[in-house]
């Protein structure tokens, strides 16, 4: 294919004539309004109305019982793991195919990522996979999965949706609860995703959704815990305000908590952006949709769609390469990123970071396969006002 007419072709029919970046955000709405009101009123840093409007707003949309407002995606995954009792030294399956902050948000609790192969058709951890896998590798001990190879517990186990494409999480459930190993959602990529009409992260015990500038919504930075447990809920709430004791005046703290908080002004930004949700989410399909019709004639690659029961947000949209031109896939990174037309592939896999060597690790060929023919391409939802 020549990479420069395919470049040509696809701007002019966004009616974009510069640079396309992968994933913008824009704040066409009342963001200035209520981050204007923060700074007017002096209500800017850890608590709010917009803090506890910006919980109520997700928590609906999303449909579970206790949403929490958190510093970022990474850290509430961190405390996510630590409420679903995973404690230093043990093992936490995660996939290898993933961004570096799922691994990361394990170690961080002084547990040890285990790292899975995905599926070709979800992107996300595959649960054929892994019930070969753990059937493999665990013994009973009292009760307790362990990594008979390490001797450590296996504590929780990670699925993410990748770029927004929900991971077939009923077998997944299925397995863990025979394994007797909790699931924590990594949904950092996927508010807006739905499995059989059910909002991702709402499978596991405990789940993490991310609001960095580059999600599909953002509050500059930020995250939340999700669960339908009140009680974890509730607790997620204490932690993660420096688990103070309730009362009008004095310090006192019953536990070890962390200053995890959203400010209030950007949970501001957030309540903001919530309302464009619905809007952008119809532009994502539209722009998915274009992508695929225009994109039929080449037969180097096809657009990946949303798994069967599924709706993905479309985060991120992705092209995969053919296996016959693998070869093409860093000539077209190269050409396109220099003629304005952002690209970039899916994450060096995590089991291959000089970082997680040691780390223990099931073979991963169908992460291996997608890492050398994933490519994402522009995904913002402005991209689809062009298109009629
Ligand atoms: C973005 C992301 C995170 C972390 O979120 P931050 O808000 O950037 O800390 C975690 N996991 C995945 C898969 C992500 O894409």
């Amino acid at each position: 294919m020549e990479i420069q007419s395919f470049v040509n072709d696809i701007k002019s029919q966004l009616g974009v004539a510069d640079f396309i970046s992968l994933h913008e955000p824009k704040f066409k709405g009342n963001e200035s309004k209520y981050v204007q009101e923060c700074i007017s009123t002096g209500w800017v840093s850890s608590v709010g109305k917009f803090v506890d409007q910006f919980e109520a707003d997700l928590g609906k949309y999303i449909g579970c019982k206790k949403t929490i407002a958190i510093v970022n995606g990474t850290s509430a995954l961190s405390l996510s793991l630590k409420l679903a009792g995973v404690a230093a030294n043990d093992e936490v399956i995660v996939p290898a195919l993933s961004f570096v902050a799922t691994a990361n948000a394990v170690s961080h609790i002084g547990a040890i990522p285990h790292f899975v192969d995905v599926s070709l058709s979800t992107m996300g951890m595959c649960p054929e996979h892994l019930k070969n896998h753990l059937t493999s590798i665990i013994d009973f001990e009292k009760g307790t999965a362990v990594n008979r190879n390490t001797g450590r517990k296996i504590a929780a186990i990670v699925p993410m949706h990748t770029f927004g494409h929900p991971v077939d999480m009923d077998p997944l459930i299925e397995m863990a609860a025979q394994f007797q190993i909790p699931i924590v959602e990594d949904a950092a990529e996927s508010l807006g995703s739905f499995y059989k009409d059910k909002h991702t992260g709402n499978f596991g015990l405990i789940s993490a959704l991310s609001f960095n500038g580059n999600k599909i919504i953002t509050t500059g930075g930020g995250g939340a815990i999700c669960t339908n447990d009140t009680e974890l809920g509730n607790l997620a709430k204490h932690l993660s305000t420096t688990a103070k004791k309730p009362h009008p005046y004095n310090f006192d703290h019953d536990q070890i908590g962390y200053n995890y908080r959203l400010p209030n002004i950007n949970a501001a930004l957030g309540v903001g952006q919530l309302e464009h949700l619905e809007s952008y989410l119809k532009q994502k399909r539209k722009l998915h949709a274009f992508y695929c019709e225009s994109l039929k004639k080449y037969e180097e690659f096809t657009v990946f769609s949303e798994p069967a029961n599924c709706r993905s947000n479309y985060w991120l949209i992705n092209i995969t390469l053919r296996n016959q031109y693998l070869s093409l896939r860093d000539p077209f990174l190269e050409q396109t990123n220099k003629l304005g037309f952002m690209t970039r592939p899916s994450w060096k896999l995590l089991n291959q970071l000089d970082i997680y060597k040691a780390a223990p690790t099931a073979q991963t060929p169908n992460s291996i396969q997608l890492e050398k023919s994933v490519i994402c391409i522009p995904s913002s939802p402005f991209l689809a006002e062009a298109l009629t």
